[in-house]
């Protein structure tokens, strides 16, 4: 038996180390991206979703096993109330080096200086278009200048790292591409371009409708400056960097689909109700709410933790012929 003061690393079946944590804290939304949720949601109830304590409970035991980096997502994380309160939670947890959060960006602009005042380390905005009415067509809603206000405060409260993630998307933001990069370079801030994943909320998502990495970056090479890599900042990052070779500017590519990096993988993730899962694409998950609600001990959550790492996939397999996407569209599980 591990003891439970001293525990082991969270490692697979595969010999993959686990050193970070996504948690939703919210499936809820104030936008209805096409590629994450239907237009039409059912949310949990408020009391089904983790409270601040539980969440930092769980962080606390996987903290313990090496655990060093929690990224903070949702649904839409700056919607539910005092978020900041969890970061400051979690940041006096010991073994916890880096707090990381994705948010829309709508509500930022007045929440970014509390937000880095309680220990926020890092913080990516998504921005799929500089463009108003595709903005409203992507989302379903309005808000592009909440998110450009956003960007400013992020960038002016100084976040450690302030990053843009962009969805690529055939036959809709190839237009986007270069006024985004360029967007970027003016900011001083990077931008990472994440391939459309099988995580739609109307189950429509088709491979034709990936916009490659290798496509953005050529369109990027072509029409605003040339690229050469960089060294990823630790093994597991799922992006590949590269800067401007004049020095100004950084852009990414995260090809889930056509370049997947599940051999690097060092993540786990919990969702907003407390379902512990292995992988973003895992189909079935593991019930850490029914275990803090019913006094299990420690070593019992992280016994659950275990159990599904144990039973990691090598791979989440999107271009096999068996590929089974997860019964729950992104917002549900956390981007
Ligand atoms: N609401 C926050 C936001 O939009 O940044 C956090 C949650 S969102 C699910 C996290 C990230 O997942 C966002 O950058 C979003 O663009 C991305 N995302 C959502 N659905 C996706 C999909 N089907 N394929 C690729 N990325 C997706
Ligand atoms: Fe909301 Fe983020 Fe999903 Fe868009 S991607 S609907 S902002 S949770």
């Amino acid at each position: 038996m591990i003891p439970s003061d001293n525990p082991l690393p969270i490692v697979d079946s595969f010999g993959r180390v686990h050193k970070s944590f996504r948690i939703s804290v919210t499936d809820r939304c104030n936008i209805r991206c096409f590629y994450c949720m239907p237009e039409s949601v059912q949310f949990l109830p408020r009391q089904d979703i983790l409270s601040f304590e539980e969440i930092a409970r769980v962080v606390k035991v996987a903290a313990s096993t090496g655990i060093s980096r929690i990224r903070l997502t949702g649904g839409e994380p700056l919607v539910r109330g005092q978020v900041w309160k969890l970061i400051q939670m979690l940041k006096s947890t010991d073994g916890i080096e880096d707090i990381a959060l994705t948010t829309n960006g709508i509500l930022l602009a007045n929440q970014a200086e509390e937000l880095k005042a309680h220990g926020l380390d890092r913080i990516n905005i998504s921005l799929d278009t500089l463009n108003p009415a595709k903005f409203e067509k992507i989302t379903r809603r309005k808000g592009l200048d909440q998110v450009l206000a956003g960007i400013d405060a992020a960038i002016e409260v100084g976040f450690e790292q302030v990053r843009i993630n962009a969805v690529s998307m055939t036959g809709i933001t190839e237009t986007e591409i270069v006024p985004l990069a360029r967007f970027a370079r003016e900011k001083g801030i990077e931008l990472r371009f994440i391939e459309f994943m099988p995580l739609d909320g109307d189950e429509s998502w088709d491979r034709g409708q990936v916009q490659t990495g290798a496509a953005i970056k050529q369109a990027i090479e072509s029409d605003v400056g040339s690229l050469r890599p960089v060294e990823r900042s630790h093994a597991a990052q799922p992006a590949t960097d590269f800067e401007y070779t004049d020095g100004m500017g950084r852009v990414g590519f995260i090809n889930s689909v056509t370049e997947p990096f599940c051999e690097s993988c060092d993540r786990i993730r919990m969702t907003a109700e407390g379902k512990f899962r292995n992988c973003l694409f895992s189909t079935r998950e593991w019930d850490l709410r029914t275990l803090l609600r019913t006094g299990a001990s420690d070593h019992a959550i992280l016994a659950e933790m275990r159990e599904s790492v144990a039973e990691k996939a090598a791979a989440h397999g999107i271009s096999r012929d068996d590929f089974q996407r997860p019964a729950k569209a992104m917002y549900q599980i956390g981007g």
